[in-house]
């Protein structure tokens, strides 16, 4: 079996302290040898600079670093420039996604669909990127049927995509059936696992809400036992997800993909289990 890749996820920090702060983070993550870091893109382009700013900061350090751009709310001209922009700065891989625009924002843009961005890099650039896209074993939230958005994600790989991250969930099944339904559809990319660890159950609840991530029932139930012993929940939740990442590597997983929060203490704890 080849090595896993794994990969780790930040947002770019709002303020020049934070900044200073996700610098220590990144050090001490640096020292497990992840493949590259991620850096999240505010849908509409509300993060524009502050993503390419972190992105420069992890390079400068000597680590490969990939932007994630979303299309929605940008026109041919905004994407094209944003593209130029990173090749300049000799960005090789990027995460390419549709994202979601803050409510009361104006116009959609000039792209409707992830696909239609991957198209347009290809054509813009040709080669130079390494392109991710987003894929979801428990279904995107707004997709018609998981039929359809597997078609969608086929469509992002026959546009152009390298590889894919998966939207997080905790059940291993999903993500293997999706995987078979993939290959099935004649699709080979790597499909990598997007991990969350659970160390705050308010903050999870919400977040898999908004994105349709689910939690397990029993996993729920444990989790909110715990009211507020963080310790607890940190403890319990290490143990669920080291299971899961356990599994999805024996089941052949090409890697993990790590949703940091802009934390070290999660990642590294769920790492050094693994080891
Ligand atoms: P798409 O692949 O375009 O799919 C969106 C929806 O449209 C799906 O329901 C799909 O089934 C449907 N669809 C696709 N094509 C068609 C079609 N032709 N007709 C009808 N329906 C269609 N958001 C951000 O804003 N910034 C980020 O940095 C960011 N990073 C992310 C990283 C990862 C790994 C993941 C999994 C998600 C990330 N997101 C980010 C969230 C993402 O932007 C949202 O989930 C968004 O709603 C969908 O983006 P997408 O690229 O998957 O869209």
């Amino acid at each position: 079996m080849q090595t896993p890749d794994f990969s780790i996820e930040f947002f770019p920090p709002k303020t020049a302290e934070g900044a200073d702060k996700l610098r220590a983070v990144r050090a001490q993550l640096a020292a497990l040898g992840p493949r590259y870091f991620s850096v999240t893109f505010g849908a509409g382009g509300s993060t524009q600079q502050g993503t390419l700013d972190t992105v420069l900061d992890i390079m400068a350090a000597g680590q490969e670093a990939a932007p994630h751009l979303s299309c929605v709310g940008g026109t041919r001209a905004s994407i094209g420039a944003i593209l130029q922009q990173y090749k300049a700065h000799g960005i090789r891989r990027l995460v390419a996604l549709r994202g979601d625009l803050p409510s009361g924002y104006g116009g959609m843009g000039e792209f409707r669909y992830a696909n239609e961005l991957v198209e347009f890099v290809r054509a813009e650039t040709g080669d130079w990127f390494h392109i991710e896209v987003a894929a979801y074993p428990e279904m995107h939230p707004q997709a018609r049927s998981p039929q359809d958005d597997l078609r969608a994600f086929v469509r992002k790989v026959q546009a152009g995509a390298n590889s894919a991250i998966t939207q997080y969930f905790y059940n291993a099944d999903a993500y293997f059936r999706f995987v078979d339904e993939v290959r099935a559809a004649g699709v080979d990319v790597p499909i990598v696992p997007g991990i969350m660890p659970i160390t705050n159950y308010t903050q999870l609840s919400r977040f898999s809400e908004m994105c349709g991530a689910e939690i397990p029932r029993w996993v729920r139930l444990k989790l909110a036992s715990f009211g507020d012993d963080s310790a607890a929940i940190k403890a319990f939740g290490l143990d669920v997800v080291t299971a899961l990442c356990e599994r999805l590597l024996a089941g052949g997983a090409p890697g993990l993909h790590f949703y940091s929060m802009n934390q070290a203490a999660a990642t590294t704890a769920l790492w050094q289990r693994l080891r």
